[in-house]
């Protein structure tokens, strides 16, 4: 099994928090859930804010071509193979790059992401296995036939009967339509990416599988569009999420207004 992952294949990108962020504690224990890439609230959390604080360290998130199932990646602990050859920033050198330690995911149970750390960039490499899913707990499968079954489904309210039925209503919803939100932006973004694959294709789980012949397309797209994953929403992406529709108040007045002077200084 292919057990690196190139640096010159990696994409970096700020994980949840700005350039230059707070440098990691050497001593993080594993399960450390400070806006690292799939710690997400256990099940039933999902109810309200806070989620991710955007204040978190600099993580970055590398795919990690495993060839691996989840199941595999578990039992065989593929994070103890995952390598990065040199640091994405400075592949030269010099920057003190090492390993760091480990942290494990929510889910699957005992999953663990290896990690590299850049000490000169004061940045974290989380190398995420090409099959979970960024930010969101859980494998591209799971959120993938999520997506599917709102798709299929009459309503929002008989897919989350299905696909959460243990979870009241409201709370169903809620994950339901943020994963069909999230990943349905992921899909608008790779068709662009990949015109001559699905121009002119529908953004949904459905379309694309049709499109592609495929039962599965979300793990595939993801090794297609490599170069690109820093760019793309979670949790097929690596990328921030997609800016929600709401408009703020401030935005709307401005938008009426001329614009505004450059400023000297
Ligand atoms: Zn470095």
């Amino acid at each position: 099994m292919p057990v690196s992952a190139p640096a010159a294949r990696s994409t970096p990108v700020a994980e949840g928090g700005e350039r230059g962020g707070r440098k990691l504690s050497q001593q993080q224990p594993p399960g450390d859930g400070a806006g690292a890439p799939g710690m997400e609230p256990g099940p039933g959390k999902e109810a309200g804010p806070p989620r991710f604080e955007p204040c978190g360290p600099w993580l970055v998130q590398v795919r990690f071509a495993t060839g691996l199932t989840s199941e595999d990646y578990v039992s065989q602990k593929g994070w103890l193979s995952a390598r990065l050859e040199c640091c994405p920033l400075h592949p030269e050198g010099g920057c003190g790059f090492a390993r760091h330690t480990m942290y494990a995911r929510v889910y699957p149970a005992g999953c663990w992401i290896a990690r590299y750390y850049c000490r000169r960039g004061h940045t974290t490499f989380s190398l995420l296995p090409e099959f979970l899913c960024s930010r969101l707990t859980g494998t591209l499968a799971e959120v993938e036939a999520a997506v599917a079954a709102v798709e299929a489904a009459p309503t929002q309210e008989a897919a989350s009967e299905v696909v959460r039925p243990a979870v009241e209503l409201p709370g169903a919803l809620r994950w339901l339509r943020r994963r069909s939100r999230l990943v349905h932006a992921g899909l608008a973004a790779v068709i662009g990416l990949l015109p001559g694959l699905l121009a002119g294709q529908t953004p949904t789980v459905t379309g694309i599988r049709s499109a592609l012949g495929a039962e599965e397309v979300l793990v595939r797209l993801r090794g297609e569009v490599v170069e690109h994953l820093a760019a793309l929403p979670p949790p097929l992406g690596f990328g921030p999420r997609p800016a929600r529709r709401r408009p703020k108040a401030t935005a709307l007045q401005q938008e009426a207004g001329p614009d505004p002077p450059l400023a000297t200084r």
